[in-house]
């Protein structure tokens, strides 16, 4: 028999938080029974609300703080309480600094049996707000009213609001301009129950190294209103803008993006640089949301993976090879492998523009190709791995195995699928020497990390 739960709904009780989850949620233990509370932080102590138990754990609301976290900031966001675009503003910089540095080493410990691996310091910003270089914004009918904003915490809802503080200012104010615009002259917002209206959203990305602003409208139409006075007020409020894209989605999905593309007005792609490397964008790419934060994670990359120039380097889950290019340079040889196919194109595009001519890109399952690559002959020094939340394939990590790299190096976007695969390669014969996480996304709990594997002789 399982111990009868120790609290019960609507129960208000004293509690202390121990730790908190992947989306902020601090966690208080009752007799080994496991209760989430939003807003808590590790070692404060509340009085709480019970609001809902399950089996195995429950959900709790804070009533009173008796004792409050050194880490505690006020959240400098007015809309922080309903938008669900950051958990932790409520955590001082070095404050999260540190939580995820202890995430890290927690899912090594718990989930990879790690217990004796240095977790470097986490890598952060020194001014952690206005990072972001791209913005999309739905513009809906929300009971019968317009609003343009951001949706609430696990809700479909959108909170309205004119700014956005973790984004880049420019193109916060670009589409607040376009938004004013589309409200001046009477323009439908899309009316998602029955896909109706025009305007569904309004998206801007700028190349932070270069300035350069793309403005995307997405409609329900085939036609933008009064898009000849968005272009001139546009264009003439910001000189930045370089291209303004029209995307047509038609159907009632949650996906942004339509299938049709078309410029309006400038050029198809804006250009952004992470180190040496150029970049085309354009309104359907991939490209990291945080430059200055990719440059320093892929210069640990770069560092682990100790390229001397004759080394041949395998990037798995490459996206547009934004890796693999960045690598080129020190490197006899780079593959690249992407289940994307038009992330491919990118990639090859991207090459070309730079003419990189040894890096080679080809679309499929790292898990397919790779095997197939080892067939060819091809025998890589190093493997470079970027999965996504999920994690390698576990075949995957066999291949990576049976090829021998001298250094594998990981790079991932989730501490438990990395300590899981860690794990795995350990067996495999591989050391891990060096765990480097990396704050690419302040203000959330997103964690990225970049591991170093040695081959055991
Ligand atoms: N390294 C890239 C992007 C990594 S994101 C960059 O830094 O820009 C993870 C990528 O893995 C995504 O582009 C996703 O499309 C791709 N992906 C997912 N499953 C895959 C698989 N089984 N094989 C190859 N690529 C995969």
């Amino acid at each position: 028999m399982a111990n009868p739960i120790p609290v019960a709904k609507n129960d208000q009780i004293d509690v202390t938080f121990s730790d908190l989850t992947q989306d902020g949620s601090a966690v208080a233990k009752v007799n080994g029974y496991t209760l989430f509370v939003p807003g808590g932080l590790p070692g404060e102590k509340a009085k709480i609300h019970v609001l809902k138990t399950k089996k195995s754990y429950g959900y709790g609301r804070i009533l009173e703080l008796t004792q409050v976290s050194g880490s505690r900031v006020d959240p400098p966001c007015p809309f922080y309480d309903t938008c669900g675009g950051c958990h932790i503003q409520h955590i001082s910089s070095a404050g999260q600094l540190a939580y995820k540095r202890e995430m890290v080493k927690n899912a090594l410990e718990r989930i990879g049996g790690f217990t004796d691996i240095a977790v470097n310091e986490t890598l952060g910003m020194d001014e952690p707000w206005r990072y972001r270089n791209k913005i999309q914004v739905p513009f809906a009918l929300q009971n019968g009213h317009p609003v343009f904003g951001f949706y609430k915490k696990r809700s479909h809802q959108i909170v309205d609001m004119d700014h956005c503080i973790i984004t880049d200012p420019i193109i916060d104010k670009v589409v607040q301009k376009a938004r004013q615009i589309a409200e001046e002259k009477g323009i439908a917002p899309y009316d998602e129950v029955r896909n109706r209206g025009v305007l569904r959203h309004i998206m801007a990305r700028i190349g932070s190294r270069t300035g350069e602003v793309m403005v995307v409208f997405v409609t329900r139409t085939r036609d933008l209103p009064f898009r000849k006075v968005f272009i001139r007020e546009l264009t003439q409020a910001f000189p930045q803008i370089k291209s303004i894209v029209q995307n047509v989605n038609r159907k009632k999905t949650n996906a942004i993006l339509g299938d049709e593309t078309k410029t309006l007005w400038g050029r198809d792609v804006i250009y952004d640089k992470i180190g040496e490397v150029t970049f085309s964008i354009s309104a359907r790419s991939f490209f990291q949301i945080n430059p200055v934060q990719t440059e320093l994670l892929y210069g640990k990359a770069l560092e682990y993976a100790g390229l001397t120039g004759k080394e041949t380097v395998i990037d798995a889950y490459c996206g547009i090879g934004t890796i693999s290019l960045f690598l080129a340079k020190q490197a006899k040889k780079v593959y690249g492998v992407e289940i994307v196919p038009e992330a491919i194109e990118d990639a090859r595009q991207n090459a070309a523009l730079n003419k990189i001519t040894n890096a080679q890109f080809e679309a499929g399952k790292a898990e397919d190709v790779i095997p197939k690559w080892r067939q060819q002959g091809i025998q890589p020094d190093v493997i470079i791995v970027d999965p996504p939340r999920k994690g390698c394939d576990a075949s995957l990590i066999d291949t990576m195995i049976d090829m021998r790299p001298e250094r594998i190096v990981y790079v991932s976007c989730n501490p438990a699928t990395l300590a899981r695969d860690l794990k795995l390669l350990t067996g495999g014969g591989y050391g891990v020497k060096k765990v480097q996480p990396v704050d690419m996304f302040p203000q959330t709990t997103h964690i990225e990390t970049v591991a170093l594997q040695q081959r055991n002789l």
